[in-house]
């Protein structure tokens, strides 16, 4: 019996079930977090983090040994020359962009070769809005390769990266599509290809949702500047705002220049006491990221096994910690997320109901019960009501609370007749 929850016996033991079909995954899970937290580790004692570095800083910020020390740390666990990680990115669209105009002038060309980017990308580059100052509206260019089935079409990067591209532009997470998240292998070849063709060309990935689930980052295999936002993976849960870009020295340079000011750089910035949070969270990210993967994969098989259609599959290998699920109706997906509201440990009592939001073209209905406003590292779970009726669950700060959480979102669909 499942304590201080009522769960009927048909879910528990699906559950039961599930968690058996869990343990390949997990156990491969556990080898890459217990790789990474070795990793992580490591570069904090070779940077010798000390207490001295979570003192605070104000004003210009100048000197504060515990940025610094933070970058350095940083770029050692992500394998690049230098990085630079403030509370002050406010979103990981805020990062990405800074990284776009700090390193993008006009006359470039930027190539994304993993189709369509992420939605909030689209206006920092121009493909939607006018007049806000995109990259469009500085004359950088734009094209992009789509994928061909789904997966990254190696045969069209190689035609399309010619001397005129400025940068390959790759999305390591599925986001919000359907399609498979990309593996570092599958990184490190588009780095071989496109320098093969252009070897002043310039590889960026948006790491958001993939760091940490696999052994090695991009930056270790041949890409240039990654970013990410550290209310997901990287701030392992601890970090209440910010982001991260780490490369090549030169480049992280310049997207400092556009953080802060030319000339400026990476000298100012008061850190105004979150060193602590950013260092700790970095400290938990491995572990944390692991245990986002384990509630995904339990929540596929669980799901799988009432017979709805889930990618990606339980024992499929990932490379991002999103999970979709085919819930079929609208009903379905509003029970979900309600269930899965009503397990959170921050706002269970409130239910959520789909609703008109900015940049969406239909409803969407979201559960989000996190200790971080609007934290994908915490369980959280977004469904567009439209056809094909998928919900898009991510993260889990701890798998026992995830695992609840899943069950009542079961739960709650059985009690409306809903569950298969
Ligand atoms: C979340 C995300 C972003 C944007 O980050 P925000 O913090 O939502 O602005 C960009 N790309 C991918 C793949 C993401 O998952």
């Amino acid at each position: 019996m499942i304590p201080f929850f009522k769960i009927s016996e048909r879910i528990e033991v699906a559950s039961q079930k599930a968690l058996k079909l869990c343990e390949e995954q997990f156990n491969y899970i556990n080898h890459v977090t217990e790789f990474n937290q070795l990793k992580v580790q490591k570069a904090f004692i070779d940077n010798g983090v000390s207490e001295s570095h979570f003192n605070s800083s104000t004003g210009y910020g100048y000197n504060d040994r515990g940025r610094d020390t933070l970058d350095k740390v940083w770029a050692q666990v992500f394998g690049t020359e230098d990085a630079i990680v403030r509370h002050n990115f406010t979103c990981g669209t805020h990062t990405l962009a800074t990284a776009l105009f700090g390193v993008l002038r006009p006359g470039n060309k930027m190539l994304c070769v993993t189709g369509t980017p992420y939605d909030t990308i689209h206006s920092v580059i121009g493909i939607s809005g006018e007049g806000m100052g995109s990259l469009k509206d500085f004359q950088i260019e734009y094209e992009q390769v789509p994928l061909k089935n789904d997966r990254l079409d190696y045969d069209a990067i190689e035609k399309s990266v010619d001397s005129s591209v400025t940068m390959v532009y790759i999305q390591r997470s599925r986001g919000y599509e359907l399609r498979p998240s990309l593996s570092v292998e599958e990184i490190e070849r588009v780095c071989e290809i496109s320098k093969k063709k252009n070897p002043n060309v310039i590889v960026m990935v948006d790491n958001c949702y993939g760091e940490f689930t696999e052994k090695r980052e991009p930056g270790e295999v041949g890409a240039d500047l990654i970013a990410g936002s550290l209310i997901k993976n990287a701030g392992g849960g601890i970090a209440s705002t910010g982001g991260y870009i780490a490369g090549k020295k030169e480049l992280v340079e310049k997207c400092a220049y556009r953080l802060t000011t030319p000339g400026l750089g990476k000298e100012v910035g008061a850190t105004l006491g979150h060193n602590r949070e950013l260092y700790m969270g970095l400290f938990f990210a491995p572990h944390t990221v692991g245990e986002a993967l384990k509630s995904s994969v339990f929540i596929s098989a669980l799901f799988e096994s009432f017979g709805y259609k889930v990618t990606p599959r339980y024992h499929e290998i990932r490379h991002d910690i999103v999970q979709s699920l085919g819930l079929e109706n609208e009903e379905s997906l509003v029970a979900f997320c309600q269930g899965i509201q009503s397990g959170s440990p921050i706002d269970s009592f409130v239910s959520p109901v789909p609703w008109d939001m900015p940049g969406y073209d239909s409803k969407v209905v979201m559960a989000a019960g996190a200790f971080t406003l609007g934290s994908s590292i915490e369980l959280s779970a977004d469904a567009p009501i439209r056809e094909p009726f998928y919900a898009w669950i991510q993260g889990g700060l701890n798998f026992h609370s995830a695992k609840i959480c899943a069950l009542l979102a079961a739960q709650q669909m059985e009690d409306k007749g809903l569950l298969k």
